[in-house]
């Protein structure tokens, strides 16, 4: 099991599936990737979400039958304990809009509580999995901020993030991305390992360096209850309240 996730100038899901075939050795039994793809002419961008149980070679041919374009992207490698491993089951998993879509690695352990409070609201669930809750989550702090008159923005999603962070108990590492903005990535954790992998204008997250052989030796490896927003300029790394955090990368020797 595994999360990856890149934004930078280059294709992402090529990159995405190399640093999951190098996470392959954790164990899995499904794997996905979701990427912000652009819209062409008047249409939206939109989220594009390809998911297939067992081996990687299952997914990677289904995305060079299908294709995932975009430059922003997450990827997963699952090893279920939430939810048989189907793949309906396997990540990302997405809001009931499709615009919000999330990998997470562990277990969100109060997620009977709140899929019952989404239920409650009109929420429809697609998986058995403990991970579902956390688009939907994020959708609804994003749909609140825009009734209330904000636009789609990163810090909006950084925002929205951190709320639903709030909420959530367990282990985790997660990233996430939303169609309203394509210039933006958010990954977080808590117990769990995360590390960001920083190229020249470009960014790769991973659960464990090994993910990264080959595309950086500069490394941001994530403490507990941090938020990093990345943008193709630059990494801003905060706390779960939301303040500022600085921190130097390290270079790998
Ligand atoms: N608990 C999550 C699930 O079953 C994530 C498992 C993992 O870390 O692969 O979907």
């Amino acid at each position: 099991c595994g999360i990856v996730a890149f934004i930078g100038s280059r294709e992402a899901s090529p990159l995405l599936l190399d640093g999951l075939r190098k996470l392959e050795y954790r164990g899995y039994d499904s794997a996905g990737l979701a990427t912000v793809t652009i819209g062409e002419k008047d249409q939206d961008d939109f989220v594009t979400c390809k998911r297939a149980k067992g081996k990687l070679v299952n997914l990677s041919e289904l995305i060079e039958k299908e294709g995932a374009p975009g430059h922003l992207g997450i990827g997963h490698t699952r090893w279920a304990t939430h939810g048989k491993p189907e793949e309906h089951n396997a990540h990302p998993h997405r809001d009931n809009s499709g615009e919000v879509a999330v990998v997470q690695n562990g277990i969100i352990e109060n997620h009977t509580s709140l899929r019952k409070k989404l239920e409650g609201k009109g929420v429809q669930f697609l998986s058995q999995t403990d991970t579902e809750v956390i688009p939907h989550l994020i959708s609804h702090e994003l749909d609140h901020f825009l009734a209330n008159g904000s636009s789609p923005s990163r810090s909006l999603l950084l925002q929205a993030v951190q709320k639903v962070l709030g909420l959530l108990e367990g282990a985790y590492a997660i990233a996430v991305i939303w169609s309203k903005t394509p210039d933006a990535l958010v990954v977080a954790k808590r117990q769990a390992s995360l590390v960001i992998g920083l190229g020249e204008g470009e960014f790769l997250c991973a659960s464990d360096k090994p993910a990264l052989t080959g595309f950086t030796r500069t490394i941001l490896p994530m403490e507990d209850d941090e938020i990093a927003l990345l943008t193709p300029l630059g990494i801003e790394l905060y706390d779960i309240q939301g303040k500022r955090k600085d921190r130097s990368p390290v270079v790998l020797s």
